[in-house]
């Protein structure tokens, strides 16, 4: 049987993280994925800024400018209140980050990222080969099982998703209701209006959920909607998203000539960094959707799919280098805990409850109306340029 020192299975934005730093640090990798690409995957596509500079270190947005051409960026963010008020605030560049955010369809950036894995020399890819589950040997994990055979790794490496068969198999799954999501989107055509912010539209019967437009190009926009269910049942979900193109947001005029790109209305759910689970058992370890990353406020997890998949690479090289895979978890936890806990996921949640209510969710936005600065760090939080415990300040000032 082959052998490594880490096998993956999935490679979205987690796996592909992980096989590309662990491969950086000499390690041979084995990445295995279900699809062949390009594919699509259900996304809003927005890239905020953090997650841009990750790219750029991967260099996956070079890959992505010789594709494309001109990426869309964009520069602020206009946020409407359930009552119809207007907050519109610029993204700075002061935040954590050197990066600019983007609108990037997914089939686009995930094929350039793998595009990235695939020139690693180290890197030994598998498409259309589903990981079923892990082999089990004594005390700890010795492999993954799947449908092109059984392959051996000193340590795994789960990046496959919200249904990760691995976390599943292990127990780690997040299967809590108080800390999903559900979201719904599709990509629309010849879109009036358009403009270089990003647009999120909160309403009553979605609060702390929201509707998006995103641009992605020339007159063509990514919108969808988004709902945590403890709050809102998602078996409605496509009727928020229809009443939402139809009647609200858009009774505008602006999608009057608009058409909705066919087979591309998709819903999938949102797994919550709030998850109090771990991430991880031994020397294995989950990272992005499979181990419960997204951020509880905005639900942007293609940055924390990054991440963790960079983090998950660290703790299986330090544990690997030590000759003790099975303390990979542990390390782990520590890394993850320190670089998303507090910040993004408790506060999150704290901010995600805060605005479930309608009555302060108002007047938020017309206290950070009021002052220009004020909107612009809305929008940074929003963009992930700024922390959001300075959102929470505005809200409740004693913090
Ligand atoms: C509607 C919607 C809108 C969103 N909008 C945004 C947004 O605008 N910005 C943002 O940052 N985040 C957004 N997110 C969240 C973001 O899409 C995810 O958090 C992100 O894709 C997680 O990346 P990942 O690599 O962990 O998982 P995925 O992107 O799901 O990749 C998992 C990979 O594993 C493969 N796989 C699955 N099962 C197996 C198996 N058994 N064997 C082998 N391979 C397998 C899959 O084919 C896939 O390629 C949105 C999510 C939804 C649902």
């Amino acid at each position: 049987m082959a052998s490594y020192d880490a096998v993956i299975s999935g490679a979205g934005p987690a796996g592909c993280s992980a096989a590309l730093f662990l491969a950086r640090k000499g390690c041979k990798v084995l990445l295995l994925e279900k699809e062949r690409f390009p594919r699509e995957k259900v996304c809003g596509d927005g890239i905020t800024s953090v997650a841009s500079s990750l790219l750029q270190e991967m260099g996956v947005l070079e890959i992505v400018r010789q594709r494309v051409g001109q990426l869309t960026f964009f520069q602020g963010v206009t946020l409407f209140s359930p009552s119809g008020g207007i907050v519109h605030g610029n993204i700075s560049q002061a935040g954590c980050s050197s990066g600019e955010a983007y609108v990037i369809p997914r089939k686009i950036l995930d094929d350039c990222i793998m595009a990235a894995v695939k020139e690693h020399p180290s890197i030994t890819l598998l498409e259309n080969t589903a990981v079923n589950d892990i082999l089990i040997h004594g005390n700890r994990a010795s492999g993954l099982i799947s449908t092109k055979g059984e392959f051996a790794g000193r340590v795994v490496i789960a990046a496959d998703g919200f249904y990760s068969p691995i976390a599943k198999r292990l127990k780690l799954n997040n299967n809590k209701k108080n800390h999903t999501g559900f979201a719904i989107r599709a990509y629309f055509s010849q879109v009036e209006g358009l403009t270089d912010s990003i647009e999120l539209h909160y309403e009553k019967s979605m609060l702390p959920g929201y509707g998006w437009v995103f641009p992605a190009g020339r007159q063509r926009a990514n919108i969808g909607v988004g709902v945590f269910t403890r709050f809102t049942d998602q078996r409605g979900l496509k009727r928020l998203f229809e009443r939402f193109v139809t009647e609200s947001a858009m009774a505008s005029g602006r999608l009057k000539n608009a058409g909705m790109e066919p087979g591309t209305l998709r819903a999938w759910p949102l797994p919550m960094g709030s998850f109090p689970g771990k991430r991880g058992r031994g020397n294995v370890l989950l990272a992005g959707d499979a181990g419960s990353f997204v951020d509880p406020l905005t639900g942007e997890g293609i940055y924390y799919a990054l991440k963790s998949g960079q983090l998950a690479a660290e703790a299986a090289e330090q544990a690997l280098d030590a000759d003790d895979a099975t303390a990979a978890t542990a390390l782990y936890e520590k890394l993850w805990r320190k670089a998303f806990r507090f910040h993004d996921f408790t506060v999150g949640y704290a901010l995600q409850t805060l605005m479930n209510n309608a009555a302060i969710l108002e007047s938020l936005m017309r206290h950070t109306a009021r002052k220009q600065a004020r909107a612009d760090l809305l929008a940074d939080v929003i963009a992930h340029n700024r922390r959001k415990i300075e959102l929470l300040k505005l809200i409740v000032p004693f913090f």
